[in-house]
């Protein structure tokens, strides 16, 4: 496939309030399918989520001022599920919102049913804030190389992570920023996981604390080295 991003041709369709009904064909070839080794493919995912988030922040693309709560399904939290973003580890996260934004509530609103709601066609709703201003974040904390640690949404929000709504129902998203697929994340990163369960889930079961790869088939998130190596390293942090 060759891949040319026209920005114009980006930029004009998601003006539109249903703009991923317009681009659907665009989005379930080039955006929606996993893939891990193809850089073609990146750089030009990487050209539409920089475009969706500048027209974002510039209030570019028409968004539902109120919604329906989407969090009703919440229940007590009983797993961590560790992810990491395959990203760079220095992502700013109103690029990683955009990707949310465009991946997960994209893909979601093209459904008939989206949680009970007829919403397709709508205007997208997240019914998520962080310091006032609506986000589309998939996790809870975001983990950044160094250790340092970011609350991207309240633990009464549902994140949009697992690809198993059951799970993302009663389930904290921890991701680690960076691309582990083949690497091992530092240890003050691993760290920063640690003190995040210390500090806020010290009553989640340790058998509870699973990388996407264990419970959602055919993904190889959180990277090779999870199961061989750092899940112990973690666990024994705790
Ligand atoms: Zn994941």
């Amino acid at each position: 496939m060759k891949l040319g991003f026209n920005k114009e041709y980006w930029k004009e369709q998601l003006k539109h309030s249903n703009w991923y009904i317009i681009l659907e064909k665009d989005l379930k070839e080039k955006i929606f399918p996993i893939v891990h080794k193809n850089p073609e493919v990146k750089t030009f995912r990487h050209k539409v989520y920089e475009l969706v988030e500048e027209l974002l922040e510039k209030d570019q693309i028409p968004l539902a001022k109120e919604g329906p709560n989407l969090d009703a399904d919440r229940k007590p939290i009983d797993a961590i599920i560790i992810h990491h973003t395959e990203e760079k580890p220095e992502i700013r996260l109103s690029k990683l919102s955009a990707i949310g934004f465009i991946r997960q509530y994209g893909l979601t609103y093209l459904k008939n049913d989206v949680l009970g709601y007829k919403l397709k066609g709508q205007p997208i709703w997240s019914g998520h804030f962080r310091n006032g201003k609506i986000v589309f974040f998939a996790y809870h904390w975001l983990v950044r190389p160094n250790g340092n640690v970011e609350r991207l949404l309240k633990d009464d929000y549902i994140g949009w992570h697992s690809g198993n709504w059951e799970i993302n129902t009663k389930s904290i998203a921890i991701a680690l920023s960076g691309d582990y697929e083949k690497d091992t994340p530092s240890i003050s990163q691993i760290e920063g996981v640690a003190k995040i369960i210390k500090e806020n889930y010290r009553r989640v079961d340790k058998n509870r604390i699973l990388g996407h790869m264990e419970i959602k088939e055919k993904r190889t998130c959180p990277g090779a080295y999870f199961l061989k190596e750092w899940k112990k390293t973690l666990l024994d942090l705790l």
